[in-house]
């Protein structure tokens, strides 16, 4: 069976120490296995990404230099991001079509910040001060440690990869040991594209042991993190005992609004794609339905309709439209909250773990509940599965107030032929972005993030590089210096 071992320096290391296996979700089969490092492997890395950034090539580099490498990773990317399929789809079991959208798109956000890089320029100061004048210097950090979750190993780890080298930094991954492979294939592939040695790293393991090792190491400078509130909240606390400043890309809750003068067949397509694709598993899945109480039988008549004909299957099955959850534990986690929402008394409309109770592999399908109310866990918490949560509305005020009732604030999306209304509801609306008629597009040009539980900071957008620098500002004196004591 393939082992992966950790990937430092520009090399796969030798590795004897323990390994954590990697379940293939579609079968419920180990299919490979992935290095447990720890605070030893951490150090190692850490330090390999520090020399990286003092010396060599890397550190001698300037912003076009930097821009070229990454076109030139972009240009690698775009001749071979079909072999980086497998290796994901095996470890996180996402359906094939929705990989090879996110993977034929993957240079793109590489291009984005090589672009941004060549822009990247010191920015003279108005001060006021005679006789001097200062410059400010977008400089690097040094190590960022880029920490990522399983739903979308590369994707995500390319919105913070990009930007973080874009501006000089090098970078230690640690992805998900839920599903590591794609990006430790992915770092292989970045290297043969000419990525100097150290500055693109990867350790494996378990978030608590290497990926906590690794946010507490002395030589780091910067954390990116992007996973559950419980998972930011002690990445926050690690940073800080360093005073090392954190991005937390965090979970959702995200509101649907749908009002009664809505496009129907738009809203049922934004709908469903915010909470079916990728099985809801994705950090913006519309998990509330919010709806004017005149449309909800209609409006949810036409999803049940759509939702039950989606064909489960195998992910590597082109047809397929929904394919399994990613891991066991978030099996048991999803039907968990099923049964809950149905003991607190929620009507179950579509019930996807009957759908998919024939099936090996950790499969649920589709499910709706009506009569969800704001007290109940299934309002309240991310399930991260393909669960969506119905509630009727009658007034504007009352929809808006019905959205913000959570402790998130990453997505929402709102549903109405009245284009005042709908801006009047999305600047209401408290969420780091909202989609007016359109739902869940990212680009690299536009920024993401969240508010509240949903965490702080910002990915992506033409701001994202100089959130890995920091500002120096150097002064000089064009005049004589006075004397302090005339
Ligand atoms: P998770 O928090 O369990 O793990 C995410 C990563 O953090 C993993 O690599 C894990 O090993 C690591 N980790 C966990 N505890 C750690 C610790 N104490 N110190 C250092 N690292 C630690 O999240 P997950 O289950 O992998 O991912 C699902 C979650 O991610 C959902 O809540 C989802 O909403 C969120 N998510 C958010 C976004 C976004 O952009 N806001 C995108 C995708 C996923």
């Amino acid at each position: 069976m393939k082992i992966y071992s950790p990937f430092i320096s520009g090399a796969f290391v030798d590795w004897d120490g323990e390994t954590l296996p990697s379940v293939d979700p579609a079968s419920g089969r180990v299919w490979c296995k992935v290095a447990r490092c720890n605070a030893q492997t951490a150090d190692r890395a850490i330090r390999n990404a520090e020399r990286a950034f003092r010396s060599g090539p890397w550190a001698k580099s300037g912003p076009t230099e930097r821009a070229d490498m990454l076109d030139q990773l972009a240009d690698a990317l775009e001749a071979r991001w079909e072999d980086l399929i497998a290796p994901e789809i095996r470890d996180n079991g996402k359906r094939i079509a929705e990989v090879r959208g996110q993977f034929a798109g993957l240079h793109n956000w590489f291009r984005y910040f090589a672009a941004e890089a060549r822009k990247l320029q010191p920015e003279p100061q108005a001060n006021t001060i005679t006789g001097v004048q200062s410059v400010g210097h977008h400089v690097p950090y040094g190590v960022v440690v880029a920490i990522t979750p399983w739903n979308s190993p590369l994707m995500i780890l390319a919105w913070k990869l990009a930007p973080a080298l874009a501006a000089g930094n090098t970078v230690v991954v640690k992805p998900s040991e839920m599903a590591s492979a794609s990006t430790l294939e992915f770092a292989r592939l970045a290297h043969e594209a000419g990525l100097p040695p150290g500055v693109l790293n990867v350790v494996t393991g378990l978030g608590h042991e290497v990926g906590e090792a690794l946010v507490r190491h002395p030589l780091t400078r910067k954390v990116t993190f992007t996973g559950s509130d419980f998972g930011g909240r002690k990445v926050a606390e690690a940073a800080s005992a360093g005073v090392v400043p954190a991005v937390l890309e965090l979970g959702g809750k995200s509101p649907q609004v749908v009002f009664a003068d809505c496009d129907l067949d738009n809203a049922v397509n934004g709908i469903l794609s915010g909470i079916f694709l990728s099985n809801g598993q994705t950090c913006v899945a519309g998990s509330r339905l919010i709806v004017e109480a005149r449309l909800k039988e209609k409006l949810v008549s036409r999803l049940i309709d759509r939702a039950r004909a989606l064909k489960i299957g195998d992910p590597v099955d082109p047809q397929t439209q929904i394919a399994p959850l990613a891991n066991e534990p978030h099996l048991r986690k999803v039907t968990a909250m099923i049964e809950r929402a149905k003991d607190d008394g929620a009507d179950c409309l579509l019930d996807g773990t009957l759908t998919a109770a024939d099936r090996e592999g950790f499969y649920v399908g589709p499910t709706v509940f009506g009569n969800v109310r704001p007290d109940m866990q299934l309002w309240r918490e991310e399930v991260f599965g393909p669960v969506l949560a119905v509630t009727p509305f009658t007034t504007e005020d009352e929809a808006i107030a019905l959205a913000n009732d959570s402790d998130y604030g990453l997505a929402a999306g709102v549903w109405t032929s009245d284009a005042d209304k709908g801006a009047r509801v999305a600047r209401a609306i408290e969420a780091g972005t909202v989609y007016i008629n359109h739902y869940r597009s990212v680009d690299p040009a536009s920024p993401i993030g969240g508010v509240k539980l949903s965490g702080y900071g910002r990915e992506l957008g033409p701001d994202a590089i100089k959130d890995f620098c920091q500002v120096k500002s150097i002064w000089t004196g064009t005049a004589p210096v006075p004397d302090p004591f005339p």
